[in-house]
């Protein structure tokens, strides 16, 4: 045991993909006296995150704020828009597709479950294929997630619109975007998504426990027909009451001090510098990944995730094992692993109100823990992502030019 105490010194890395470490001023932001969730103060501040969550999915129509984690999300996408016996298209990109597709079964629906290895992401010609196959558009639905959360691999969603449009097939498209949203560019109507589902404890910086719905005038008509029972996840009484600033029951109030916040700190960023920054952490990950010899989850470099990277063990190593030595001795917290490679991958997760320094803790500790575990791996994994972070940011030109 390296630790003889119970207190651990210094702070937790938390590099799991999800809860993300919730900045300070998001802290302060919900840390502020309960409000009349029927007054005036609250109603200005339903407003501004109503309006400020649609710039995040890049939508002009309404967002739905379900007081809910994000599986709650999900069922309100299939419960305002379906009806029981309905056949969806969705694709086994891992863990959480593979949960959306069972929720869906115990909804009353008919999904079918396009198979994968769990190392890529969904490919549009599996949806398109599968499509054209369904002359009569029995199929209602195609469910694919931006981000798979469990395996690191994420999928082209503008490609999935196109692939539906070039099979000429009516069904609605839903994408789960809960570990991408306000990571990774998400544009919920340039690409033709029906209904975005998206979570609060992610890209956004908050504590779980709030969850979106953005829609389209398409799905919006699909919900005035859809039989299957609601009444919590139901869109009509929310978007009546949100136009006046309100919710139809006792909303998370403290979560949208905090929503507030952490919308103002995405825009002072800017939503593309942010993008890059995940871009560049899931590069430096990659490359340090690479240097230490070992393999990500993700086998194909057209799907890698920005937001997180999970990391392949050799054979005879235990993924569980590893995680919690590098827990017990560095403080640190990495994602656990899944279905056909559980006990073999854990996962980095680089999202959120994250840094390029907060990245290095991590991965340094990360080198440490793989050498104190006896994994076999290749030294310098540390220093081909400190290389590749100073090239990212164009440090040789900079001194060149002094
Ligand atoms: N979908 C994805 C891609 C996720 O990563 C998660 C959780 O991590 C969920 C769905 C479920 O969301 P929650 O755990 O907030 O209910």
């Amino acid at each position: 045991m390296a630790q003889n105490s119970s207190r651990m010194a210094g702070r937790h890395f938390l590099h799991i993909p999800g809860p993300t470490p919730v900045p300070d001023r998001v802290l302060r932001a919900m840390d502020t006296p309960m409000i009349d969730h029927r007054g005036p103060e609250f109603s200005k501040l339903a407003k501004k995150c109503l309006d400020g969550i649609k710039t995040i999915f890049k939508t002009t129509n309404p967002v739905i704020i379900y007081t809910a984690t994000g599986t709650g999300a999900w069922e309100g996408a299939l419960v305002n828009t379906l009806s029981a016996g309905d056949k969806l298209l969705m694709v086994e990109t891992g863990q959480f597709a593979t949960l959306w597709k069972k929720m869906a079964e115990k909804l009353g629906l008919v999904p079918e479950l396009i198979p994968t290895n769990w190392r890529v992401g969904t490919d549009p010609k599996l949806i398109e294929a599968r499509l054209r196959e369904d002359k009569g558009h029995e199929i209602k639905a195609v469910c694919v997630l931006h981000n798979e959360t469990s395996t690191g691999c994420q999928t082209d969603i503008a490609a999935i619109r196109k692939a539906i449009d070039a099979a000429g097939h009516p069904a609605l498209l839903m994408v789960d975007t809960i570990s991408s949203l306000a990571s990774m560019d998400y544009r919920h109507d340039e690409w033709g998504v029906d209904v975005s589902v998206g979570g609060a404890q992610k890209g956004l910086m908050l504590p779980p426990g709030m969850s979106f719905n953005a829609i389209s005038d398409k799905a919006l008509a699909a919900s005035k027909t859809s039989k299957l029972p609601k009444s919590f996840w139901a869109w009509d009484d929310m978007l009546t009451m949100n136009k006046v600033g309100f919710f139809p029951y006792t909303p998370g109030t403290q979560m949208l001090h905090g929503l507030a916040e952490g919308i103002t700190m995405l825009h002072e960023e800017g939503l593309d510098n942010v993008f890059a920054r995940h871009d560049r952490l899931a590069e430096a990950t990659r490359r340090a990944v690479k240097a230490w010899g070992l393999d990500t989850v993700c086998s194909d470099a057209r799907y890698q995730s920005s937001t997180l990277t999970a990391v392949m063990l050799p054979e005879g190593h235990n993924a569980d094992a590893f995680r919690a030595l590098a827990l017990e001795t560095f403080n640190i917290s990495y994602g656990a692993s899944f279905g056909p490679f559980a006990g073999k991958y854990f996962r980095i997760g680089h999202l959120g109100d994250i840094n390029d320094a907060m990245l290095m803790g991590g991965l340094a500790s990360t080198e440490m823990a793989l050498a104190l575990a006896g994994v076999p791996h290749k030294k310098g994994g540390v220093q081909a992502a400190i290389d590749y972070l100073v090239t990212a940011h164009g440090g040789a030109k900079k001194q060149a030019a002094e």
